[in-house]
């Protein structure tokens, strides 16, 4: 095969991620700490996430969706791997057959699993208020899940995020389950839910955002880095004579002759036009705004201020998950699952 470099790297820094995993595993005050690695660990590649969290200790991972457990069977031999969505009709074969194991959601994924799941262990998703997902809390009191065989029950926090009194009425409802329900092991809080301290962590939490580098809340600052770094190479440097203007739609003008560089990153790659003249990037130090329309593959960079800048050198895009998400109104899930398909993804 032809060897063709690639002109957009997403470099992930594995000792970043396992720091962020060992960090949250101790606020988990004693329970395990387990990885979503749903949406291809999100997007930064979920074998390499799941290689490099198993060799810190991480036995439990998460995924939504069964062709997701059937990308990681390999990796995940010997560790627990549970799928979100649990079960339907069509996914019974994948769900018998793969070593991973459903989080039924409800009365009818239950009725399934009896008939057809072989005796295979399951866990179950309990919702406690969020109307998601989830055998609802009333009728898991009521004994809906009486003579079924659990391995981790589970319920999922819908703002842990903020301080709300639904978090707290979450956690009530989850104790009350809790109670009533026997299995191997209890599940509850998300990377928020973690900081929200030791009455949230059960047995089991199920953390994601923040392994990758996300901040669920004020708790983890400085606790929790940035782990995906991209970096885009520089097609064109041209100057922009005063007056004139830049991209489509001509939405940037240029005061006075500027010097702007055209990264090869777009909007395909998930650089959304979100970041339309409030993008940034560094260039030797020094930080260089994005300028008028993102494209579909190509960003300009007014570079007048900083050193000398030349085609094929590189451009560190700022993407600083907090900052990122306050400045473009995206969540911090929204920009780590937009890195697109022509990232090389290359872990150091
Ligand atoms: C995605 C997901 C998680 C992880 O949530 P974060 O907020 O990314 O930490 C945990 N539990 C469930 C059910 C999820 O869907």
């Amino acid at each position: 095969m032809i060897d063709i470099p690639d002109p957009i790297v997403l470099q992930i820094d594995k000792t970043v991620l396992v720091n962020n995993w060992r960090w949250l595993a101790q606020q988990s005050a004693g329970a395990s700490c387990g990885a979503a690695v749903k949406a291809n660990a999100y997007g930064l590649g979920a074998q390499d996430a799941v290689r490099h969290l198993s060799e810190a200790g991480c036995r439990d991972f998460f995924v939504a969706t069964w062709a997701e457990a059937r990308s990681l069977a390999e990796c995940t031999e010997g560790l627990t791997l549970s799928v979100f969505h649990g079960v339907s009709s069509m996914d019974m074969a994948a769900a018998v057959q793969l070593h991973a194991k459903p989080v039924l959601n409800s009365l009818e994924q239950i009725a399934l699993w009896k008939q057809g799941g072989h005796g295979k262990p399951c866990d179950v998703m309990v919702d406690t208020g969020m109307n998601r997902l989830g055998v609802s809390w009333d009728q898991v009191l009521e004994g809906a899940l009486d003579d079924l065989a659990i391995h981790t029950l589970c319920s999922h926090l819908a703002s842990a995020d903020e301080d709300v009194p639904q978090t707290q009425t979450q956690l009530e409802r989850f104790r009350l389950c809790k109670n009533r329900v026997s299995a191997h092991r209890y599940s509850l809080a998300n990377s928020a839910g973690i900081c929200l301290g030791a009455d949230y962590a059960f047995d089991l939490t199920r953390p994601g955002l923040a392994l990758y580098g996300g901040i669920p809340r004020a708790e983890a600052v400085g606790h929790i880095k940035q782990v995906a770094f991209p970096k885009a190479r520089v097609l064109q440097v041209r100057t922009v004579k005063s007056g004139e203007a830049v991209g489509y739609n001509a939405t940037w003008q240029a005061q006075g002759d500027r010097t702007v560089a055209i990264a090869q990153l777009g909007y395909a790659d998930g650089y959304l036009r979100c970041h339309s003249d409030l993008g940034s990037a560094l260039w030797n130090g020094h930080i260089v705004p994005s300028i008028g329309r993102v494209s579909m593959d190509l960003t300009a960079f007014d570079v007048t201020d900083a050193p000398p800048i030349h085609e094929e050198d590189w451009l560190a895009i700022e993407y600083d998950l907090p900052k990122t998400a306050a400045l473009t109104g995206r969540s911090q899930y929204e920009l780590l699952t937009s890195f697109g398909a022509r990232y090389k993804r290359s872990w150091f």
